[in-house]
Formats: structure tokens, sequence, C-alpha cells
């Protein structure tokens, strides 16, 4: 336990307060219902890891946006560049004329991703975006029309990236039909393998599952892509075994299929490296192809695809495009995001406050039955909860409890994973030491209570 004079969560208010009351009620009145919403917070403003809300509510935010704020809430530089160009020009559209801003970002990208070939990128609006681009180059480039995917996988809300997407109750009900020439392979979820498995067996016929599929389902000559999460966010922030993602890369290159590293989740430090795919590399496994968004721009809309360059360029001029993407206000917004993660070495205090964050997440799997499993890479980390260690029965509903009292005890936090049973943790990479203390303390106070039916 911390020093309480340090604490900076302050709630004076049930939550919601009456101002944001208010506001939830308008919001409920005019605004689609489909449009979920996990917390009853309405902000006001928000800086590095606190935000603050209508009634004067200070919480802290594991949540970050779902992974936008790598670099934390309205960063400085970042908040300097964005009102600088927004005086200086709004808007060009990169299909009409060139900003240099564009450019010198792509350039950065190009740059950061792993591969030893030379490599060009095109900019969007968001990550649905960005994973279309992808596999419209990998389709222009094989000649191809087949993808595949994974079990848990999320890749967006359009009609392709729906199809990649997994979780059919959530995402996909009522929204078919769905894109053709999708294939969709199980998961090495080593938590949940059979019980007479040990990992590395369980990891063995998930490889052999994979050839299988290769001769079942779809033939690697009809396979553009192999799309995959190096760390499967909304599936549960589950790291792919290193031998698993090997077996997968090895494929690819020798069936001439493109891999593409949907590390849009993953990006930008969170894992304790660039990118999460950077913790294969020494397996030999290079993807084609990444594709990035959330926290690239610190919360302006701006993805990318970065890839080889003979692949990137394989669509017509013309066939690659949009009115918005690589927007100046977002470009400049990148460009000085990725100057901060890489000043202030995000990716290595992502390593360092995951350390902290492991050691407190282990204790309760010794200390809580709830507990089932502590998982993920860096500061992406995952906390399953169970209602039974045995039959690992997902404890859904105590998940969305744990969240709604953290909230009312000043935590923004998110759940994840194919049964809705995983606390994630996506923190600000600059969230104080003591911040994150703080938390966790709140964090584990909750678990307690919950535990024993309080
Ligand atoms: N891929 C992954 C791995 C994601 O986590 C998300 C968003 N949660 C997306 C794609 C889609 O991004 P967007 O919501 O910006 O379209």
């Amino acid at each position: 336990m911390m020093d309480v004079s340090t604490h900076v969560i302050q709630v004076r208010t049930q939550i919601p307060g009456p101002k944001a009351q208010a506001i939830l009620a308008r919001r409920d009145a005019a605004v689609v219902r489909g449009l979920s919403r996990s917390t009853p917070v309405v902000a006001q403003s928000a800086h590095g890891a606190l935000v603050t809300d209508v009634d004067g509510n200070t919480f802290i935010d594991l949540a970050g946006g779902i992974g936008v704020l790598a670099a934390g809430h309205t960063p400085e530089t970042v908040v300097a560049a964005i009102k600088q160009q927004a005086e200086e020009l709004l808007h060009l559209c990169a299909l009409v004329g060139t900003t240099e801003s564009y450019v010198q970002l792509c350039e950065m990208l190009n740059g950061l991703m792993p591969g030893n070939f030379p490599k060009k990128t095109v900019l969007s609006n968001g990550g649905a975006e960005a994973v279309e681009n992808a596999i419209r180059c990998a389709r222009a480039f094989t000649g191809r029309p087949a993808i595949i995917c994974f079990e848990g996988a999320y890749h967006g809300r359009t009609l392709l990236t729906m199809t990649l997407t997994s979780k059919y109750d959530l995402f996909k009900k009522g929204f078919g039909p769905f894109a053709s020439d999708v294939y969709r392979l199980g998961f090495p979820y080593l938590y949940r393998r059979p019980a007479q498995m040990t990992e590395d067996e369980f990891t063995d016929w998930c490889i052999t599952s994979f050839d299988y599929a290769l001769v079942s389902q779809v033939d690697p000559s009809a396979v553009a892509a192999v799309i995959i999460e190096p760390v499967l966010g909304e599936g549960g922030f589950i790291p792919v075994p290193p031998r698993y993602m090997q077996h997968v890369a090895k494929r690819c290159k020798e069936h001439g299929m493109m891999l593409i590293a949907d590390e849009i989740q993953t990006g930008f430090g969170r894992t304790g490296k660039m990118f999460a795919i950077e913790h294969y590399t020494d397996l030999g496994v290079e993807p084609d192809m990444i594709v990035t968004a959330k926290s690239l721009g610190a919360g302006m809309p701006i993805s990318a695809v970065t890839g080889r360059a003979d692949v990137m360029d394989a669509p017509n001029p013309g066939g690659i495009g949009g009115t918005y993407g690589g927007n100046p206000l977002t470009c400049v917004a990148a460009i000085e995001t990725i100057k901060l993660l890489t000043a202030q070495d995000l990716p290595g205090r992502a390593v360092y406050l995951g350390g902290i964050m492991r050691e407190r997440l282990e204790s309760w799997r010794d200390r809580f039955e709830l507990v089932g499993d502590v998982r993920g890479l860096g500061a992406m980390l995952a906390v399953e909860l169970v209602t039974d260690r045995t039959t690992k029965t997902p404890a859904k509903d105590l998940t969305l409890k744990i969240i709604q009292t953290a909230t009312q005890r000043g935590l923004i936090m998110i759940r994840a994973g194919l049964y809705s049973n995983c606390l994630r943790f996506l923190i600000p990479l600059v969230i104080t030491d003591d911040q994150l203390h703080e938390s966790l303390d709140v964090l584990e106070q909750v678990l307690l209570e919950i535990s024993e039916g309080r």
C-alpha cells in the first residue's frame, strides 16, 4: 500500500454524477444503442493517465481509449503540433496534393518496421480501413482471393473486417451475409487447452491443425494473406506462442502467402517493443505488412499499413485512397507521438510497468480463486476470471461487476475475451509509478470485496 497523501483519484459524487447523468440521458435519447458504452464516465478533460469528468471527479485511466493512449492523454508536444497545424492547413487530400507531414510520417513508419527490405506506407483514418488496405495490397500482389484469420481475432467492423472478426454474438449477430474467401483457424489459447495436454503438446497440435487446414479448408495457392494479432487483443490478450508464430511465418514464406501483423492494439511500445512482432524476430519471423492505428496518433484518427514496397505498390494508381486518410492534423500528431515514444523510451517503460503489474496480478492469482489466468506481453496484460478453476467457467457477470465497482472507485477499465471475462490493462505508458500502484490498490480492494461476496 502506498502513502495516501499522493493519491490522485478523487471521487466526489456517485458515478455518474448529476451533470454526467444529464448528458447520458441525452446520449441515450439521441445516440444509437448499438454504440454501447462500457462505463458511465462523461469526460471533461484528461492529461497523462488521469481523466476528469464533468462533475469534477478524477479517474485513473487503465483503458487508454482502448489502447490509443500509449503516449498518454493530451501530450503537450502533440497538442502544440495540432494547434499550429490547425492554423496553417486543415485539409488538402492526399489524392489531390501533398503535405510534407504525410511523407515524413510514412518515412518514419518505414524506418520503424522490422525487416531488411524496402518499405512503403499508406495512411488512413482507422484500424478497419487500414486492415482493408493491407488485404487489398495482398490480393493485388498475389492475385489470390483467400484470407486466413483466427478464432478470437478482432480486425474491425467494415464488411470484410467484420468477417475477419471473431466473437459472433457481440460483433456480428444480424449483420450477415459476410464477405467470402475468409477462413478462420483455431488459435493456440493455451489457458483453455484440453486438460490432458501440456502447453507444448497443445502448441504442436495447433501447428498440425494449421497445416491440416491448408488441406481441408483452403489450398495455400489460393491464399493471399494470413492476418494475425501477435497478441490477441479483443480476444483476451493472448500472446501467440513463439513456435506457432514461427510455423505460420514459415508456411507463409513457403507458399507466398502474405503475413500481415495486425499491430493496431499491440503497437507503439505497449508490449515492450515498438511492435509486438519484434518479439519473434529472433525466430526468423518477418511480416510482409504491419497494420497500425490507435496509439499511432495519441487520439487523432489515423492508421497505416507499412510493408514490402513491392507488395504495397501492387494496387494500380487510384486503387488505394480516401478523402481524409493522412489528414495533416493527424500526421503531425502521429509524428510527434512517435518522437515522444522514442525520446522517452516508452517501450522500455512498458517492460518496467509490466513487471510491476505482473507481480501484483500474479499475487492475485495466488489469493483469489476467481483469477484463473494472468497473461500478456510487456504492459499489455489481462486477468481472466473464472467461477471455477477446474471447469474454467467464465465469470462474465462478475467481471462486469468488478469493472462497474472499479468505476465507482475512480478507475476507468474495460473487459476483453471471447467470454467477456478478462480485465484488460491498456495503460497510458506515461502513468507514474504512484498512479499505477494506486490503481492496483483500488482494484485489489474491489477484487477482495467481490471475492468475499460483499
Ligand atoms: N484490429 C485490432 C487488433 C483492433 O484492436 C482494432 C480495434 N479494437 C481494430 C483492428 C479496428 O480498429 P478501428 O476500431 O480503428 O477500426
